[in-house]
């Protein structure tokens, strides 16, 4: 097994043994793609809303938030054209029987290619050291333009059959390029079918039937929807936006890699609109916004990298996904999509009223164009997670596992740890943490041997550790233990608030932005 999926396997162990995330129902022996988050993921995930939600509400004068609700009326996705389109292509091997979307199967033959360049170029980097020129290398290597032109027929040909939405050639490409099922390894394919994504279910119980309604599959609609409550009593003018935190539903045809891919899964949604002709600006704007907002976290910014979308979806002027550097490769966290004014003209048509604005500077009314971002919740959980989780050697076979989460985001800041469970030490402790609790997330541990204790607190990513020792109840000093570097000072108990703000306050993060 490749040891990227052995990291990968630890790591979702290490999710659950420490109250991360739970499979939903397990004690049922499970629900697919459909997961539970425990004590401490939810105080994380908590964490990561807050500080979408802060840095879109509280840094821009021009973004508001809402709540809509998850049922709304069908008519909607008939008119964003998720009845329709909400589609994916699936297969079937009829050994395995398991399903595959088509279109992943392809993609995962085009990435290929793309590794065999990688490996020639990183081949040729340590083969020439310093003086190695890798533009001209792969401009001019003969094998990595056999790779390059291989690489790119099949991806104008998969391009082709997905824009014509070419069900047969899909099949065709995947018998041509002898894609075989990863498990059974064998080619004996069913033909690829369209599947939608959207969850029926029924409401109401009138006498002419009930009305069949969807869970939602993006939160964006509900935003669309109100486009116009919103602009009227926020007296909105434009450029500004609509930021929504929401659960999102879709019947994934393949649920896989943990949280990454789920039925049920959570997303933070803004919706900016803005005049016809200065969408393309903003979408810049909101490229650059986005992936501060990122790299603020400090989990390294070679993790992330920009996939611009050569296929548009054919309202879209502009579509980039912001991918991270998962176990499993880089994979989409983020898409920021310039919309146009196609979501507002459709609810314009579909139900028979104006959703205008009109410009008190050109003198004239318009539907708004609109540049959205749009990021999984789930899927930010896991780049953190996994990019925080560190199995660290600490020399003489002693080992530890650390989660180096951003002080900010951790779900527990500080643990506050009497040395021994006698002589008024849990007392000192309990006192420390009634006076901290109301600024942070703070427990108290007095079981097992402090090591142990420190242990357990890396392994949920707890920043700081405060000992209380015999010298604490005679002069109110504290150890204070850094998670990161394991170094520990000695520090007043007077000061520790100030302390502890200084580090893990969410300000802080968030004025990295600005
Ligand atoms: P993918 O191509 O991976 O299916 P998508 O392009 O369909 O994703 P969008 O419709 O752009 O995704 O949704 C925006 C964001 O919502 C994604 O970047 C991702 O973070 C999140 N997301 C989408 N589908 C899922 C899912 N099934 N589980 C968890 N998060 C998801």
């Amino acid at each position: 097994m490749a040891k990227q999926e052995d990291v990968f396997k630890t790591i979702i162990a290490h999710a659950k043994e420490y109250g991360f995330v739970f499979q939903s129902s397990e004690i049922y022996d499970g629900l697919s793609a459909v997961y539970d988050y425990g004590q401490n993921g939810v105080e994380l995930k908590n964490n990561i809303k807050r500080y979408w939600w802060e840095a879109m509400t509280m840094l821009h004068d021009n973004i508001v938030g809402i709540d809509s609700a998850i049922f709304m009326h069908p008519t909607i996705w008939k008119a964003s054209g998720h009845v329709d389109a909400f589609n994916d292509p699936l297969i079937d091997n009829k050994d395995s029987k398991k399903r595959y979307r088509a279109d992943v199967l392809i993609e995962d033959e085009i990435a290929k290619f793309d590794e065999k360049i990688n490996k020639e170029v990183a081949k040729a980097a340590k083969r020439f050291g310093e003086s190695f020129d890798e533009e001209m290398f792969r401009q001019t290597n003969p094998r990595v333009l056999e790779h390059a032109k291989k690489r790119e027929e099949l991806h104008t040909r998969f391009s082709e059959a997905m824009n014509a939405n070419d069900l047969a050639e899909l099949k065709q490409i995947i018998l041509d390029y002898e894609i075989v099922d990863p498990i059974s390894g064998t080619r004996n394919w069913t033909d690829v079918r369209q599947f939608n994504l959207m969850f029926k279910t029924e409401m109401g119980s009138t006498a002419d039937g009930a009305m069949e309604v969807y869970l939602r599959p993006e939160t964006a609609q509900g935003i669309f929807v109100n486009y116009l409550n919103v602009q009227k009593t926020g007296r909105m003018r434009l450029p500004f936006g609509i930021a929504q935190i929401g659960k999102a539903f879709r019947n994934e045809i393949v649920a896989r890699q943990f949280i990454f891919r789920m039925r049920e899964f959570e997303q933070m949604e803004m919706q900016f609109f803005v005049r016809p002709g200065e969408e393309l600006k903003w979408f810049d704007f909101w490229r650059q916004t986005r992936l501060k907002w990122h790299e603020a976290l400090g989990l390294g910014n070679e993790k992330y990298r920009f996939h611009d979308h050569e296929k548009l979806a054919h309202y879209a002027n502009a579509a980039t996904d912001i991918e991270f550097q998962m176990p499993f490769g880089f994979k989409e966290v983020e898409g920021i999509h310039s919309r146009t004014n196609f979501d507002l003209s459709q609810h314009e048509k579909f139900c028979g009223k104006k959703i205008q604005y009109f410009d008190p500077e050109l003198g004239e009314s318009y539907v708004p164009y609109v540049i959205e971002t749009s990021i999984g919740v789930d899927r930010m959980f896991l780049s953190i997670f996994c990019s925080c989780y560190e199995d660290q050697d600490l020399g003489n076979g002693d080992h530890r596992a650390v989660l180096h989460f951003p002080p900010a985001l951790a779900p527990v800041k500080c643990a506050v740890l009497p040395l021994v469970k006698k002589d008024g030490l849990p007392e000192k402790a309990r006192e420390i943490q009634h006076r901290l609790r109301f600024d942070f997330t703070c427990q108290v541990d007095e079981k097992d041997s402090i090591g142990k204790r420190y242990r357990r607190q890396d392994a949920i990513g707890t920043p700081y550790c405060i000992t209380i020792d015999h010298q604490t109840l005679e002069d109110d000093t504290v150890t204070l233990r850094h998670r990161d570097s394991m170094e520990q000072e000695r520090v007043k108990v007077a000061d520790l608030e100030k302390i502890l703000s200084e580090k893990v306050s969410l300000n802080n993060l968030l004025k990295k932005l600005l």
